[in-house]
């Protein structure tokens, strides 16, 4: 299928999950998430309309970055774990990291954010599965860490990020986007310094049941772009 027609689905799939929520369509943004996918194809979804394009490596967000620097309006979002030593790549490039979850990060891009003059929207992940393989913060420790984000002027703390449990039941994934729902309230009743609007929850095969949960971002790649070739051992 072409990535329009594939597009035009998802899209369609995302409004049918809000109506069926009780939500407005407008609520749930589209992240395509473009790892592996050639920055050629990439001009087939800015075609039909995409302007915000997620990776997950810094490296392959640079190239891309420059092979479609003549597209206006493009912008990109890193979504996966970042060591710090990319930060100023991350700095000079993205417009938002969905994946902050060490103060030390938080300290190196806030730096090289003010070297570059820019600002930087982040969603602080939070590993809502418990699983060991998982990045992101323990949900008791979100809110120590979002008041210490507070120091940093760049970094516009927007909401929380989280990757649930890949599993096909549905009640342990939806418990997964409820946790993350309890962090948010929580943040939000102590106090703590941030807008919290967003969550960013939900991939190619839960996106409907993040939806449903709360969701403000979905991150989708597969739907949109067919399966990724086999990671490299
Ligand atoms: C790859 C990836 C996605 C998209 O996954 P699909 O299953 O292809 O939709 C979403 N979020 C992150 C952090 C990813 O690395």
């Amino acid at each position: 299928m072409s990535i329009a027609g594939a597009l035009e689905i998802v899209r369609a799939r995302i409004e049918a999950a809000c109506r069926g929520a009780g939500r407005e369509p407008g609520e749930v943004r589209l992240l395509p998430i473009t790892k592996t996918v050639a920055a050629q194809r990439l001009r087939d979804a800015y075609a039909a309309g995409c302007r915000r394009f997620g990776e997950n490596r810094v490296q392959e967000l640079a190239a891309k970055a420059g092979e479609l620097a003549d597209l206006p309006e493009l912008s990109w979002a890193v979504v996966g774990h970042l060591q710090t030593n990319k930060a100023k790549v991350v700095a000079g490039l993205a417009s938002e990291s969905q994946a902050l979850d060490s103060l030390g990060l938080a300290r190196e891009l806030d730096k090289r954010l003010q070297a570059a003059g820019r600002q930087l929207d982040v969603l602080v992940e939070v590993n809502s599965s418990g699983e060991d393989s998982k990045f992101g913060l323990p949900p008791q420790e979100a809110p120590d860490f979002v008041r210490h984000l507070a120091a940093f002027d760049t970094l516009r703390v927007k909401g929380l990020m989280t990757l649930a449990l890949p599993s096909p039941d549905p009640v342990m994934v939806g418990a997964c986007f409820d946790r993350m729902r309890q962090v948010q309230r929580r943040l939000r009743d102590d106090g703590c310094p941030g807008s919290f609007d967003e969550l960013s929850m939900g991939m190619s095969d839960d996106f409907e049941l993040a939806i449903a949960h709360g969701a403000t971002c979905v991150r989708i790649g597969r739907a949109i772009f067919g399966e990724r070739p086999a990671p490299r051992p």
